[in-house]
């Protein structure tokens, strides 16, 4: 039996779930949803997934735009195991009642609260913990990353003292509402929201982030000072241990991936799904080891990262008997990700 799946929300992550969704052994992408008319509901039509209405849309303007409605957000939930919920930040909470009544299993983004559903989740970070809960979270882009970090340097080392500055983009690069477009805008929050976030998933982690935000629309970058409780004798230890992780892309120095430009370029030459970058990006010549201090910066592309979460996700909230390495396996290799 495979799992049967909706996607409720059909923008930057829920046309990228989809296609992940549709490339699962185990699932089946039984239909996604559109408020209105637009090209992305066009493309949703040409790769052959089911259209259904969300919020106010309306039927007689998808058939007079020529794009045909199979029913219904309510006549899809009749018909699936679990949502993945990905519409705008905020509006997943009032689409969770919907889920609850429904009976349908949900999957929730990092623009909502950490309250909307049962557990955080992070797939590397705390994928036993989550399994079997019916509502899930999926953390946001930043804190994927930040998690998944997390994941190689706490089980071997220990953290004592954890400091992130987020250097984060503007915009998704479609977005031409948001800004800046000229200047470097301090988030004044302090700590800002990040840390906590993390601590959804390692409740103990003594970490605190700072934010800027700058114009760019490719990727986050994270420049990270972590003191470590059992430092190993060498960073090459770190830097093993970062390359043997699924879901982490390091970058030797003889590469030439200078900054986010050519990482997205390299994303581009690969060619996975939507010339996306799902891994965390580290680069060998930006980690250092000093003692017990550890410098590393990391690049996140917010559009992918939390794409084969997502699909981890829907496993621990469906499957009982699966595991998170088994999950995070089959979802990378249906994905193209390297295995580590
Ligand atoms: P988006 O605006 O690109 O897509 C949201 C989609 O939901 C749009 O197609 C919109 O038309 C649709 N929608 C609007 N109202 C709806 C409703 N009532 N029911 C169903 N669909 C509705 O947004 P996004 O960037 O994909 O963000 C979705 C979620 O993912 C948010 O919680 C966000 O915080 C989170 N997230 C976004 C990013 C990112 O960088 N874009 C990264 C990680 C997590």
């Amino acid at each position: 039996m495979k799992i049967r799946v909706a996607i409720n929300g059909f923008g930057t992550i829920g046309k990228r779930v989809a296609d992940a969704v549709s490339k699962q052994d185990d699932m089946v992408l039984v239909g996604v949803t559109k408020t209105r008319p637009s090209f992305e509901a066009r493309r949703a039509v040409e790769k052959g997934y089911p259209l259904y209405l969300a919020g106010a849309g309306s039927k007689a303007e998808f058939e007079a735009a020529g794009l045909p409605v199979a029913g219904r957000l309510e006549d899809l939930m009749a018909q699936v195991d679990v949502v993945v919920d990905s519409s705008p930040d905020k509006v997943g909470k009032e689409n969770a009642k919907l889920y609850r009544n429904a009976g349908v299993r949900a999957i929730f983004q990092g623009g909502e609260k950490s309250e909307v559903a049962d557990a955080s989740f992070n797939a590397l970070g705390n994928f036993d913990a989550c399994r079997g809960k019916r509502y899930l979270r999926v953390v946001s882009c930043n804190t994927t990353g930040i998690a998944r970090a997390a994941s190689v340097l706490v089980p071997r080392w220990g953290v004592d003292h954890w400091e992130v500055t987020l250097v984060r983009r503007a915009s998704d690069p479609a977005e031409t509402k948001r800004g800046p477009i000229n200047g470097i805008m301090p988030t004044f929050q302090l700590p800002s929201h990040h840390g906590p976030d993390v601590r959804t998933i390692y409740p103990e982690l003594p970490i605190a982030t700072t934010a800027v935000v700058v114009p760019t629309t490719l990727m986050h970058v994270h420049v990270n000072h972590v003191r470590l409780r059992r430092p190993p004798s060498d960073a090459s230890a770190i830097v093993t241990a970062f390359r043997a992780t699924p879901r982490f892309h390091l970058f030797a120095p003889w590469e030439h991936a200078e900054g986010t430009p050519q990482v997205m370029e390299y994303a581009r030459d690969r060619g996975i799904g939507f010339n996306d970058m799902m891994e965390n990006v580290l680069w060998e010549e930006g980690l250092r080891l000093d003692g017990s201090d550890l410098y590393f910066f990391q690049a996140i592309h917010q559009e992918s990262i939390v794409v084969p979460e997502n699909v981890d996700a829907i496993r621990a909230a469906c499957l009982e008997g699966t595991t998170g390495p088994a999950s995070i396996a089959a979802t990378d290799r249906a994905l193209g990700l390297r295995a580590a």
